[in-house]
């Protein structure tokens, strides 16, 4: 077994709610190994994007009360300063979301979108960025990348600029993705397709993968490991073909009977 790119050891997340901390998220363990992928399963309001948000450390601290471990590649995010977390969130670690479109620049070309991470992230020239941003969006499998790079986010649609979205991520060289919700918003074939380009890079790429789903469908075409999340907790967890085939709790059980 690889040793673990991102381990979350008790997380617990709280966000204050009339003078006192409510936690949403009560105690959360798992790890991810480089070159695999882990999914988080559950239904919606279950603390799946808090979890990955508090990994991230997205939350206002004077609303948002994060305890636990996190740690990236031995070093516990939850302890770094605000500025180093900065520089963790550009470069080691990549988040994907449900709806691209909230997260592109509507005024800039594709293009120019990639580039703009290659050169604050990478610290390439533009010239070298031009160049690399055609080779992103190669490897995300868009045709004719070379006039694609001229469009406007909203020429697109919803399947592309996920793909952008993931060439954005990639940019980075991230060590871990973490995709939450990634293909709720799309089509089922444009889902497969999405899933799949998931999966060869990994292959390609080598990153350890987090997938937050709320459909065990999906879990079952990428997981290697599924953790199931029920009312801020973990309630089971295993290889993804075993929760398949013997689903220790009811509430896993509920959730498999939804896959058609
Ligand atoms: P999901 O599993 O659907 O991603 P979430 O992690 O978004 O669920 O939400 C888990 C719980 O935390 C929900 O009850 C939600 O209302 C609550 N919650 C999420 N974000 C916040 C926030 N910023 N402030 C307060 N409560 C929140
Ligand atoms: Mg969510």
């Amino acid at each position: 077994m690889a040793e673990p790119v991102i381990s979350v050891s008790s997380l617990r997340t709280s966000f204050r709610r009339k003078g006192a901390w409510l936690p949403v998220v009560h105690d959360v363990t798992f790890d991810v190994a480089a070159g695999e992928t882990v999914a988080l399963v559950g239904e919606s309001g279950s603390g799946k994007s808090v979890t990955a948000m508090s990994m991230m450390r997205l939350y206002a601290s004077d609303t948002c009360r994060i305890e636990g471990e996190v740690k990236l590649e031995g070093e516990d995010l939850l302890k770094l300063s605000e500025r180093r977390m900065r520089d963790i969130r550009g470069n080691r670690i990549a988040m994907i979301f449900q709806e691209p479109m909230t997260s592109l620049n509507p005024s800039l070309t594709i293009g120019d979108q990639i580039s703009e991470v290659l050169v604050a992230h990478r610290g390439l020239s533009f010239t070298e960025a031009a160049r690399e941003t055609f080779g992103l969006m190669e490897k995300v499998r868009i045709p004719s990348s070379a006039n694609r790079m001229k469009e406007y986010p909203h020429q697109l649609s919803g399947g592309m600029r996920q793909r952008i979205m993931i060439a954005m991520a990639l940019a980075c060289r991230p060590k871990l993705l973490i995709a939450d919700e990634p293909t709720t918003a799309l089509d089922v074939t444009i889902q497969a397709q999405i899933l799949e380009l998931i999966k060869l890079l990994q292959e390609e790429e080598g990153m350890g993968v987090l997938f937050i789903t709320h459909d065990m469908g999906v879990v079952a075409e990428v997981a290697d490991r599924t953790i199931v999340m029920y009312k801020g907790d973990a309630i089971e967890r295993g290889r993804t073909e075993e929760i398949f085939a013997s689903p220790q709790r009811a509430y896993t059980r509920a959730l498999l009977s939804a896959v058609p």
